[in-house]
């Protein structure tokens, strides 16, 4: 069974089809990404699966359940996590403080008035944690707004690691950077994937970036999927040559 699960999907704003029938699977333990031209429906996809946005038809199922109706807030309780934003970061806090309050945020027992001391613990090991596998623990102390951009996008992604998803999902994880940090980034995530620990699913316009770590690609265009598969068959496949051939030309 498929861990994220689409089927029909659609985003209707007024007559703009921005998502058109998306049936797409997720399976554990595989990096899979959405990509597809400008306009192509990308982002209203992804904001579909994190719940900021209603779906006009169709369902999403998370491992077995329905969560089409769940709101954001809880598909993260549920352990749908999305990488934090730029805009979401406390700059003068340090990079740990930050990985420990996001660490924090998916606790359910974080309000218990007893035993906080425990869950505090807990919560800052699973920041560290993080912030180690993202190869950030020699920039821990230092506030998240001085470090380098390519740093505080890996920070972002270390804050939703910090909560421990079933799902990571990630939009646009280079955007910004120049080409030399967007190297540096795609080499610490391609580390991170590469031992089939994590499920993740990426919404990407690089395709440089798209190739070098998904191991499954779905391929929207004007809102529909118009290929789907490893990324050799995606690359080879004519409608998908046209499709961006057609949008860049
Ligand atoms: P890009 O790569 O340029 O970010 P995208 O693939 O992410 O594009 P979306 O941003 O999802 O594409 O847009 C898909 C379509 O839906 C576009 O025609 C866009 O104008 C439209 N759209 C997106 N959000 C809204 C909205 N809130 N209201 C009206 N139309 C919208």
């Amino acid at each position: 069974m498929a861990l994220l699960e689409l089927n029909g999907l659609t985003k209707r704003y007024g007559g703009i089809l921005a998502v058109d029938q998306v049936t797409m699977s997720v399976q554990k333990g595989e990096v899979r990404a959405v990509i597809g031209p400008n306009g192509a429906g990308k982002t209203s996809l992804f904001h579909l699966i994190t719940g900021v946005v209603k779906a006009t038809e169709g369902s999403v199922h998370f491992d077995g359940q329905d969560i089409t109706t769940v709101a954001a807030f809880g598909r993260c309780q549920l352990g749908l996590s999305r990488t934090f934003q730029l805009t979401s970061l406390f700059p003068e806090m340090s990079a740990r403080e930050n990985t420990r309050l996001a660490a924090q945020a998916r606790d359910k027992q974080r309000w218990r008035p007893f035993g906080g001391g425990a869950v505090f613990a807990e919560a800052a090991r699973r920041g560290d944690a993080a912030l180690e596998r993202l190869g950030l623990t020699h920039v821990a102390e230092r506030p998240a707004g001085l470090l380098s951009h390519g740093d505080q996008r890996l920070l972002e992604v270390a804050m939703a690691l910090a909560q421990q998803p079933r799902v990571l999902l990630m939009d646009e994880p280079t955007q910004g950077l120049s080409v030399e940090e967007t190297a540096q980034a795609v080499d610490v995530l391609a580390g991170l994937f590469g031992d089939g620990s994590l499920t993740v699913l990426l919404v990407e316009h690089d395709m440089e970036v798209v190739f070098r770590l998904a191991r499954k690609i779905t391929v929207l265009h004007r809102g529909g999927v118009i290929a789907d598969g490893d990324p050799e068959t995606v690359k080879a496949d004519p409608a998908v040559q046209s499709a961006y051939l057609g949008g860049y030309a």
